[in-house]
């Protein structure tokens, strides 16, 4: 048994329901009524409290802004046609979100403050999730230390909050997308395996400098000698190949996507072969160039499943078959709206449903 979390709930005043347009809804700029907060004080969290959406107070010496000590998690709340609303697998990302806190020497959070903190601001804000196709609640739970103390050492407090917001898809259109073989995201003994802020810092100038290049996306290669494929962007990347689904084995340069382990799960029940490995970049391009890459796209949360168009190396672009005709991505994503918007039975229990 879990104990129910208690939290303070101070409700708006003024809600912003009525002035928010919901006919465009860009990832991220838009927030409910009401946020989730709670400190780590003296080796415990306490001051669990819902309250209104709005700017907080913080010391500018807080180390989390000098050192990093920061990291998040993104997962997303659904309504179903008949009005029940779910979260898809808050479970995992409690783990993740652990394992994150672990690797930046963050104290853990409970998983049962973690799936109830959630539960309870979507709850309080349910009115605005979006129910229209490819729509959803964006939630965006986070810890950051917040002694105000210039020591680079391990904080000794710290605050967990958790936004929410409606969203729309986060790409809108194929991805023109370029292999990497300059920049790194993440190396061996680094912290590619969490969601730290600071992972994300360092990525914003390469993928500003592929923008400029005229790419959506940057494909991210190993930190030795770029010769294998890691992932795309802030999402995993899988392929078909030769009609076999072929993804980078989780390591400690790579996120384990919820998105990824879903479409992993499906694929091997509908009779795939599926193989978790290293993926070089030559058999990537080889097999663009021969047409036995049947399928690439990028997969997480924010993006769900999206479709590449054509990848670049070396200068050579490299065209796919159009997105709308690849059998397994548009399977994928036909099924996994299916079971988080609650049409089909949820028989792998992936729907947390918020009573
Ligand atoms: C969040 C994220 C993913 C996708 O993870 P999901 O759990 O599927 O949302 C993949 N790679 C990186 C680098 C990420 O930040």
């Amino acid at each position: 048994m879990t104990e129910t979390l208690e939290i303070k709930i101070t409700k708006t005043q003024h809600s912003r329901l009525q002035e928010t347009d919901f006919s465009n809804l860009p990832f991220g700029r838009n927030f409910s009524d009401h946020m989730f907060s709670a400190d780590y004080i003296d080796g415990e969290w306490t001051n669990f409290e819902i309250l209104p959406y709005g700017e907080i107070g913080l010391s500018p010496a807080i180390s989390a802004l000098h050192y990093g000590q920061a990291f998040f998690e993104g997962l997303k709340a659904y309504k179903h046609d008949d009005g029940q609303v779910s979260v898809f697998r808050p479970d995992k990302n409690a783990i993740r979100f652990n394992k994150s806190a672990e690797r930046l020497c963050m104290p853990a959070l409970p998983e049962e403050i973690f799936i109830q903190s959630i539960a309870a601001v979507v709850d309080i804000d349910r009115e605005w999730i979006p129910a229209k196709p490819h729509h959803a609640m964006y939630i965006r739970p986070f810890m950051f230390a917040t002694d105000p103390y210039l020591g680079v050492a391990p904080s000794k407090t710290y605050k967990y909050m958790v936004l929410i917001g409606p969203t729309g898809p986060y790409f809108s259109k194929t991805l023109r997308v370029k292999i990497e073989t300059k920049y790194t995201r993440a190396a061996e003994g680094g912290m590619g395996y969490a969601k730290s802020a600071g992972n994300y810092g360092g990525s914003m100038l390469p993928a500003k400098k592929a923008t400029e290049e005229g790419f959506d996306q940057l494909i991210w290669t190993d930190a030795k000698n770029h010769e294998y494929i890691e992932e795309m962007g802030a999402a995993n990347v899988m392929f078909v190949l030769d009609g076999k689904l072929i993804t980078p084995s989780t390591r400690d340069t790579i996120l384990d996507g919820v998105t990824r382990d879903t479409v992993i799960t499906l694929a091997r029940e509908w009779g795939m072969t599926v193989e978790e490995r290293r993926v070089s970049v030559a058999e990537i391009i080889e097999g663009a160039k021969n047409g036995k890459l049947q399928d690439a796209f990028g997969a997480g949360t924010a993006a769900t499943i999206a479709p590449v168009g054509s990848i670049s190396h070396n200068g050579e672009e490299y065209f796919l078959s159009d997105p709308k005709t690849r059998e397994f991505s548009q399977r994928v994503l036909t099924e996994l709206d299916a079971i988080k918007y609650g049409r089909v039975a949820d028989v792998h229990g992936w729907n947390y449903m918020v009573s």
